[in-house]
């Protein structure tokens, strides 16, 4: 299949669950996530009309980003360090995935030294795994007021990663936690937060019936990524 096909196809899919969700067609972000893929590949799936992508690295970002088209949108999701901060501003339109707020404060002071607003995302850790990074619960909710406050924050909703299974359908209960978690969350602030980041290449359908606004996928469009193709054949020596 190429690039274009795979667009296609998760485009049509994208459209089906909303259909089945009762939701607008055009509720749903589709965010490329292009980690380990080369700006050739980005630039031939932009050449296709695709405008979002995501990156977890910050120095592969700097080396990427330059090489590929202006009309880009890039978001930053995996976990940010504070030494990375100050280029992830630059280089980002959102940062999805802040979990801490030392870590908002560090984006605000950062912003505020180059004069911007950054929007973010706040990013819970739904199954409490020790493994993983992002808010828990009880701790978003203790902090949102604070974080909100940042001037130079712009909170415009949640994401998520829930643990993973090759059944999407185990998905489904971690992302109701996190649309019901964001509808606390807009309770204490008194306002509504647009976007519900959640659901990958194997469960971005059950995450729309759950009310995700924006999907996360990077395998089902570009196929397996180099460092997976790698560890596969390391385990084949
Ligand atoms: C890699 C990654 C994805 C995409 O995962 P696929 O299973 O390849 O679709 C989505 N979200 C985050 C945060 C990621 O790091």
């Amino acid at each position: 299949m190429s690039l274009a096909e795979n667009l296609e196809t998760i485009q049509s899919r994208i459209r089906a669950a909303c259909a089945r969700a009762g939701r607008a067609e055009d509720s749903v972000t589709l965010l490329a996530v292009s980690k380990s893929h080369p700006p050739e590949t980005i630039c031939a799936l932009a050449d296709c009309g695709q405008i979002f992508f995501g990156e977890n690295k910050v120095q592969e970002a700097k080396v990427k980003i330059p090489l590929c088209p202006g009309k880009l949108r890039w978001h930053f999701i995996g976990h940010l360090q504070s030494n990375k901060v100050r280029d992830a501003v630059e280089l980002f339109q959102m940062i999805q995935g802040v979990d801490s707020l030392a870590l908002a404060q560090e984006i605000n002071k950062r912003a505020e030294q180059t004069g911007k607003t950054v929007p973010v995302l706040l990013e819970v850790n739904v199954a409490g795994e020790a493994s993983k990074f992002g808010y828990a619960p009880e701790k978003l909710r203790a902090e949102l007021n604070e974080l909100n406050a940042l001037p130079r924050l712009d909170v415009h909703g949640l994401m998520a990663i829930p643990p993973f299974s090759p059944a999407p359908e185990k998905s489904r209960p971690y992302f109701q936690r996190l649309r019901e978690l964001k509808v606390a969350c807009e309770n204490i602030l008194g306002a509504p937060l647009p976007q519900l980041s959640m659901g990958m290449s194997g469960d971005f359908e059950i995450a729309i019936e759950e009310g995700a606004t924006m999907v996360r996928v990077g395998t089902a469009l570009f196929g397996p990524r180099i460092s997976t193709l790698r560890r596969a054949l390391d385990a084949a020596d």
